[in-house]
């Protein structure tokens, strides 16, 4: 494989996902000629509610972004911490102006669609960056000889194309992952995601703000508004057995409400407001393995998909691109061991963030005697200090 930055051939993309689109920018800033392929016939409305915490704020404020993000954004006061078995609220955790000021970014909720699109209107209007949709990455063919040839799929034909490098941002049912040997698959959690959103005149006005967070016995519900605070985005998170790799299957209604028939009345009625229901199975990508081969380096969920129990999901794949980024200068002379060094500097923060996941995935669906533990440990605890426990996660810069 490659040992130089072949600086006549471009790095190809895979993947025109949150983590693909924002290393499309964050190379091209670094002067390099980018390929951004997608799969997707077009980048359409699909997903929902995603948090940008300030460590991934302050990568788009390097990109020029927060200010068209901004009227899509909404910034929580407060999270909010509920039981479903009593209907109490246990615990506040302070956010909005708190956050900013202690890490010079915001805390914002914002809907998949609209994070996508702000990125690709400016990944359209960057010179160097060639958006091809309708293009899967199948392979990867290296020779003695440069340059390297990616094999992939339009609609019609499988094409060809030589780069320099191959940066696989493809999603957590990653192809690209594939091309670095020693990384295993996507992992079932045996958990599944039930969405929706919904006007937020729908919704009673106690619901119309801040983050929300009820706990029960094996699920759990997070609803917050997104659009700008226009929309409230409801997730119902429940252990199932169903799975398959899709992010918007069709769920069913009655279904879900006999998951949550126990749960207090006006949880129950805000579950009733939507009429259609999607859900996706939740996966993971133990972040332990290779993420790097040669001139690939997976990047995001390709490399380390993690529950969305600590809602950083999106954030890692951000930072994943900027990190990359600064390793790639335009005149690197030996990409496979600036993929090497990336990888050394991000591995112990994605292993870490993705470890306090999984905890969470156990101590949220709780029962007994340790929700009653937990429980009793979030009503006292400070709103101020809870926000502090993740001044590691959130007080993360591209500088550090
Ligand atoms: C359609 C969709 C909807 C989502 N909805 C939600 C949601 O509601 N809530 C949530 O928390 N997370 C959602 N996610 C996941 C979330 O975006 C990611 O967990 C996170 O942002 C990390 O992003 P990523 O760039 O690593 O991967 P993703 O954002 O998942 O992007 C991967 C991209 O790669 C493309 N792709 C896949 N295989 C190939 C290939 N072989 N060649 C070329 N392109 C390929 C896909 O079409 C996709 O655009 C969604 C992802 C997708 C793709």
């Amino acid at each position: 494989m490659s040992n130089n930055g072949e600086i006549g051939h471009p790095i190809i993309i895979a993947g025109a996902g949150i983590g693909g689109l924002t290393a499309a920018l964050s190379l091209r800033a670094q002067g390099h000629e980018i390929v951004l392929m997608d799969k997707a016939r077009q980048l359409s409305e699909v997903g929902a509610g995603l948090q940008l915490s300030p460590n991934a704020c302050s990568v788009l404020d390097q990109l020029g972004l927060l200010e068209d993000l901004a009227p899509y954004a909404y910034a929580p006061d407060f999270v909010k911490i509920w039981s479903a078995k009593s209907g109490e609220e246990l615990a506040r955790v302070t956010m909005g102006a708190f956050l900013k000021e202690r890490h010079g970014y915001p805390f914002w909720e914002i809907h998949r669609a609209d994070l996508q699109r702000v990125l690709l209107e400016r990944v359209q209007a960057t010179d160097g960056i060639s958006l091809r949709l309708s293009s899967e990455v199948l392979d990867l063919e290296a020779s003695p000889y440069d340059p390297l040839t990616c094999i992939f799929q339009d609609e019609e034909v499988t094409g060809n194309l030589h780069c320099k490098a191959l940066i696989g941002a493809d999603g957590v049912w990653s192809k690209t992952r594939r091309l670095v040997p020693g990384h295993e698959d996507a992992h079932f959690s045996g958990q599944v995601a039930y969405r929706a959103t919904v006007p937020i005149d729908a919704v009673p006005a106690r619901w119309r703000q801040d983050a929300n967070l009820w706990f029960h016995k094996s699920a759990h519900l997070v609803h917050y508004p997104v659009r700008g605070g226009r929309e409230l985005n409801i997730v119902g998170l429940v252990e199932e057995s169903w799975k398959d790799e899709t992010w918007s299957a069709k769920a069913n209604k009655e279904t879900l409400l006999k998951i949550f028939r126990d749960w207090p009345t006006e949880v129950r009625n805000l579950l009733t407001i939507p009429e259609t229901w999607l859900k996706w199975a939740l996966c993971s990508v133990s972040a332990a393995g290779p993420w790097t081969h040669g001139s690939i380096a997976l990047i995001g969920d390709a490399a380390h998909a993690m529950l969305p129990f600590m809602a950083q999901g999106a954030g890692m794949s951000i930072e994943d691109a900027a990190v990359l980024a600064q390793h790639m200068p335009q005149n690197v002379d030996n990409i496979p061991a600036a993929f090497r060094a990336f990888e050394r500097q991000r591995k112990d923060r994605v292993q870490h963030i993705q470890g306090i996941s999984f905890k969470n995935a156990r101590t949220f669906h709780y029962g007994g005697a340790m929700a009653f533990a937990r429980d009793t440990v979030l009503r006292l605890s400070k709103p101020e200090s809870l926000a502090a426990r993740f001044d590691d996660i959130y007080g993360w810069t591209p500088g550090q």
